[in-house]
């Protein structure tokens, strides 16, 4: 789970569940208040009204009382009376609607509506006639439909009841003392008889219609109960009823709220309750929003940073505040930045060391083909050795036999044998001489005997050696050496060999009748010495490779000159040793030209 959704759990947890604790407790004691409210002020209300009806009825009592007590109804003083009764009539408008007297025998013999007629069978005349005031049932006027009362109050007249005085009183102002309880759009407030029957209803269409003795109100109403309650009314709706009792006419007055009407302020309060809960909730994950953003912003930078330093590709991250989190930037930047130049100097260090390792590869390679080299050196070593050696010791081999068997008694074919075997050990001496000459060479333990020599005299010992060779390839070779030429300093023997090798090669390469030059001059410190042939030359891709040792440019006049491929190695070697070096000139098919120079001796 992510930081963010994680710290907005949290605080919804410690904000949400305190905060829902208190909205709830407040939202039941306000409940709790607005229900005992509502009830108090209906039950307030419906005492109030009950007790006001009683006052009004009370009024009405005392009015007959009066009223039956008057001379004029005594003495049945009818004009007097009608001006008598119509001050009533005129104070408590609406109220009366007829006061009419009786006599004994229930005949009306007054009446302000001028009505006549016989009431000994009704009950307020019969009960009246006991010698109480009577009240009776509530009935619908036959004149006006009202609902409204008889109160009959028997006259006396010398201590006997002489009549009965009757007043017929309208409900009609029940309305305006009721009209005063809120029972808002659907409520009902509704007076019933001790059987149920409702004998007043707001709605005037009910009354003296319905028997309701079944509502809750009304049960408890008719026990004489006053009180309060939440119930099912006769209707099916659940109201909240109050009722009173009216005792002295046997009446119960009962008002009905819907219930929902009758609580609106707790459903106000419920839906306010969820508004404020609502917009708490709403206020609470922002403001966790908000501070999580604060908290895990820097962290998510960091962990970019750490990711960019991993990828190689590290930006340093802004400090944005300076608690710890900032502090830990900074720390993490300046690490940062420390770790990306330690791997810079590292990084630097491997491409050297790779370079150094590549170097190294490059040397590897080059010594190991060196050694591929060598190795077929050797094999070329071997196969030319073995060659060169081959051809002589047989020639020496069949000479001898030869010398044994045939040319015993021969002295001249003797010598010529003899000859041929002693030539064939100088040139195996030879080769073997090279081959140790080679090897010394290249062991550098070439040890040279220095001496002051005349150049002229070394070149003609040459000339005199291959004189043999020359004539019989008639190739001429001639000398060209100043006869003031300056001595030189050199080891005489090795330099006959390099002269020698020189010669035999210019001889090998150069065809019969060509010539031979070998010349030397002064230099300022030095004797240049050169050997010029009109050979079959060198092409120019070869003249390098001319001086290592076994190459030979062409195989087959290898074949057929012979030779080990050691002489111009050699004679490079110690002219090397010398403290110079041998130079080549030459063009395929003119001739070569081999040049060195040596110190002159001093004098
Ligand atoms: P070898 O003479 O035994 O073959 P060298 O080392 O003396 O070996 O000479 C190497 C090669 O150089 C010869 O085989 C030849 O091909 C070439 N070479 C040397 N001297 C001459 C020359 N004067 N003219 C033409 N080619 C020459």
């Amino acid at each position: 789970m992510r930081i963010r959704t994680e710290l907005i759990i949290f605080f919804l947890i410690i904000s949400v569940v305190p905060l829902s604790a208190v909205v709830y407790m407040s939202y039941d004691y306000s409940r709790e208040a607005i229900r005992d409210t509502v009830m108090t002020n209906l039950l307030g209300a419906t005492e109030n009204s009950g007790n006001a009806i009683d006052n009004w009825m009370d009024v009405r009592k005392d009015d007959i009382r009066v009223i039956s007590r008057s001379e004029h109804a005594i003495n049945t003083e009818k004009d007097e009376l009608r001006e008598y009764l119509a001050a009533y009539e005129s104070e408590y408008q609406g109220v009366y609607e007829e006061f009419f007297l009786l006599d004994l025998d229930g005949n009306i013999i007054f009446s302000t509506l001028n009505r006549t007629g016989n009431a000994s069978k009704e009950r307020y005349f019969t009960e009246a006639a006991k010698g109480k005031l009577y009240i009776s049932d509530v009935t619908l006027s036959e004149i006006t439909g009202y609902p409204g009362v008889i109160l009959a109050n028997p006259v006396r007249k010398n201590g006997s009841i002489s009549g009965i005085m009757a007043a017929r009183v309208s409900m009609e102002n029940l309305y305006r003392i009721l009209e005063n309880i809120d029972i808002g759009k659907s409520g009902e407030i509704f007076i019933v008889n001790k059987d149920g029957d409702i004998i007043f209803h707001n709605n005037r269409s009910e009354i003296l219609h319905k028997n309701i003795n079944n509502n809750f109100a009304v049960k408890e109403v008719t026990y004489e109960k006053n009180g309060i309650n939440e119930y099912v009314n006769y209707k099916g709706e659940k109201v909240l009823g109050s009722y009173y009792w009216l005792p002295l006419y046997r009446w119960g007055l009962v008002v009905e709220k819907n219930i929902d009407e009758a609580y609106s302020g707790v459903f106000n309060l419920e839906r306010q309750m969820v508004s404020i809960s609502t917009i708490a909730l709403i206020a609470v994950v922002l403001v966790a929003i908000i501070i999580s953003r604060r908290i895990t912003g820097p962290i998510k930078s960091l962990e970019e940073g750490a990711t960019g330093l991993l990828s190689g590709n590290f930006k340093p991250i802004p400090v944005s505040s300076n608690n710890e989190i900032g502090r830990l930037t900074k720390i993490f930047d300046d690490t940062a930045s420390e770790l990306l130049e330690i791997r810079k100097k590292l990084e630097t260090k491997i491409d050297i060391a790779n370079k150094d390792l590549e170097q190294k590869n490059k040397e590897l390679i080059a010594a190991n083909e060196e050694l591929k080299k060598l190795d077929e050196l050797k094999s070329d070593f071997i196969s030319i050795v073995s060659h060169e050696l081959k051809t002589p010791l047989s020639s020496i081999r069949i000479s001898a036999e030869y010398l044994e068997s045939e040319a015993k008694n021969n002295p001249e074919v003797q010598k010529e044998m003899f000859d041929i075997i002693l030539r064939n050990i100088d040139r195996l001496t030879r080769l073997i001489n090279d081959i140790l000459d080679q090897s010394k060479i290249e062991a550098g333990k070439m040890g040279l005997q220095l001496e002051r020599a005349d150049i002229r005299e070394i070149v003609n010992a040459v000339i005199e050696y291959n004189k043999l060779l020359s004539l019989k390839k008639n190739i001429s070779i001639t000398a060209d050496i100043p006869g003031n030429i300056s001595p030189v300093i050199v080891d005489r023997e090795k330099l006959i060999i390099v002269m020698n090798n020189l010669l035999e090669n210019a001889l090998k390469f150069t065809p019969d009748g060509g010539s031979i030059v070998l010349s030397a001059k002064d230099d300022t410190d030095n004797i240049e010495v050169r050997m010029k042939d009109t050979g079959i030359g060198i092409e120019k891709d070869k003249l390098e490779k001319i001086f290592d040792k076994f190459y030979q440019v062409d195989s087959t006049s290898r074949r057929k000159i012979g030779g080990l491929g050691l002489g111009l190695s050699i004679a490079s070697g110690i002219i090397r040793a010398h403290g110079s070096e041998i130079h080549v000139e030459s063009d395929v098919g003119c001739g070569s030209t081999f040049s060195f120079r040596l110190k002159k001796a001093g004098k």
